[in-house]
């Protein structure tokens, strides 16, 4: 080492008086002491490698003094505490058209949901009926609206629906042989796939039929000693069209029951009401399967249904109680700020009001004119407060939103979007700046433009969209 890399060195702040800044201090109160200490070891030795592969250039002797390394070291501190800061769940603006986007948490829960979140947050009487003062059942007020929205005989709540599949496969089928058709062997969001959740679960999987035709004689003509269980799965993001047969669920119950088999549906989304006018194709409505003959049915509460993430589960009372009574229950119950989001969304669909109250229903039912209406007062809102001559041009163009979550695949709901183009800056920074806004913006890139989908954008969040496409300017 030469002398000029010891000056340096020597020069370098200490992580004690980096750690004494007006900045590190502020960051205490945010991040706790054991963090930024951490961070601080790591600016200053970053900084010591840096000089050590800058000492021999000329540049070095430049910025080696003593104050000028302490400021870059609190510039440095300052950054890596701002990401730090940021790296835990945090709100964003969802303004890609996506309703149930899976990356930003699929379904956004009403405002009654939320409301029902922070009641349970502390003690609550989640097992605890406290009228009688005594121990009460969990899920037991989600499990009646089950029943009375579904008309089954009974419910139970797990956490997602890929845990009800495997209690439902594992409890009805393990040992067993379990019939599928080939055409519903289907992967949902990457990591759902029905063969390893059969494999999982201990049950032998029967494939048959084909992948775009499978006939009830196919069902029949595989059931034997071993069989246990008939499962159909709806396919959820993933249609087959064209020269298709199966057959239908009251097809399926006759031939399962008549062998004494049950029939169990995986009808994917949840959907409690009929949303046939919203010209949402085949989803299945729960309450049909179960009167169809299914014998017990499992969907999520995140994605249609528009709550929390849950994996629900209705049907035949001896069924459910063997469920509920089977020790892998204990490890796949929902917990207590679940339940309150379940109950309070549940409440709003048994009242009629779902397609008020419900954000993913608001969301897919806005009309195209609806949306176009808020883009237009956006953009004059946006025009009246810009500084003159912003370089962004602005345009409303008809677009197409997506239901996203492995719903409806086939179904692009018709919207108004906005589009961005700027002077200075190509799509790609736009959305990037957008995305970085003190609340992240998340948007589309199509065709060198940045589009706003205004379809899942909370009117109350359209103010910090025009801030944020101001600082572009
Ligand atoms: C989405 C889906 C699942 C997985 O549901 P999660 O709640 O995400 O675990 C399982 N089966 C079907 C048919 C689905 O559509």
């Amino acid at each position: 080492m030469n002398s000029s890399e010891q000056t340096q060195l020597r020069s370098l702040p200490s992580i004690s008086r980096l750690l004494q800044s007006d900045e590190a201090i502020a960051w205490r109160q945010c991040l706790g002491p054991d963090r930024v200490t951490a961070i601080a070891r790591r600016v200053t030795e970053e900084l010591r490698r840096e000089l050590q592969d800058e000492a021999s250039s000329a540049e070095a002797a430049l910025n080696g003094s003593k104050g000028s390394l302490l400021n870059k070291a609190i510039r440095k501190l300052d950054e890596l505490c701002t990401l730090e800061s940021q790296s835990r769940i945090r709100r964003v603006i969802n303004a890609t058209g996506v309703i149930l986007h899976t990356n930003l948490g699929r379904a956004p829960l009403s405002e009654k949901a939320r409301a029902a979140v922070m009641e349970a947050s502390g003690y609550c009487t989640l097992e605890y009926d406290a009228i009688k003062g005594s121990r009460g059942r969990r899920g037991m007020s989600v499990e009646k609206l089950l029943i009375q929205l579904t008309g089954a005989e009974d419910a139970l709540v797990v956490n997602n629906c890929a845990a009800a599949a495997l209690l439902i496969l594992k409890v009805l089928a393990a040992g067993g042989e379990t019939i599928v058709s080939r055409g519903e062997l289907v992967e949902i969001g990457g990591d759902f796939r029905v063969p390893d959740v059969m494999a999982n679960s201990g049950t032998t999987m029967i494939e048959i039929g084909s992948t775009n035709r499978t006939r009830v004689e196919d069902y029949r003509g595989a059931i034997g000693e071993k069989t246990r269980l008939i499962m159909r799965v709806h396919p959820s993001n993933y249609r087959i069209v064209g020269f298709t047969t199966a057959p239908s669920l009251v097809e399926l119950a006759e031939c399962a029951h008549s062998a004494n088999l049950l029939l169990y549906e995986d009808a994917g989304s949840g959907v409690l009401t009929d949303l046939g006018q919203y010209e949402l194709g085949d989803e299945p409505v729960i309450r049909d399967c179960i009167a169809d003959g299914a014998d017990v049915v499992s969907f999520s509460g995140d994605k249609l249904l528009g709550s929390a993430q849950a994996g629900l589960i209705v049907g035949r009372s001896e069924i459910v109680q063997k469920l509920r009574r089977h020790s892998l229950y204990r490890a796949l119950r929902a917990d207590k700020l679940c339940l309150a989001a379940l109950e309070a969304t549940l409440e709003s669909h048994l009242n009629g009001q779902s397609f008020a109250e419900i954000p993913a229903l608001r969301m897919l039912t806005s009309s195209r004119d609806a949306i176009q209406q808020r883009a237009e007062k956006l953009l004059s809102q946006l025009s009246q407060k810009a500084p003159a001559g912003l370089p962004l041009r602005a345009e409303i163009v008809d677009g197409e939103s997506a239901i996203g979550g492995g719903c409806g695949p086939n179904v692009q709901p018709p919207t108004t979007l906005i589009t961005l183009e700027h002077e200075n800056l190509s799509a790609d920074s736009i959305e990037k700046r957008l995305r970085s806004h003190f609340i992240p913006i998340i948007t589309r890139v199509a065709n060198g433009k940045v589009l706003i989908d205004l379809r899942t954008v909370a009117i109350s969040d359209e103010d910090e969209i025009i801030s944020a496409l101001r600082e572009l300017g």
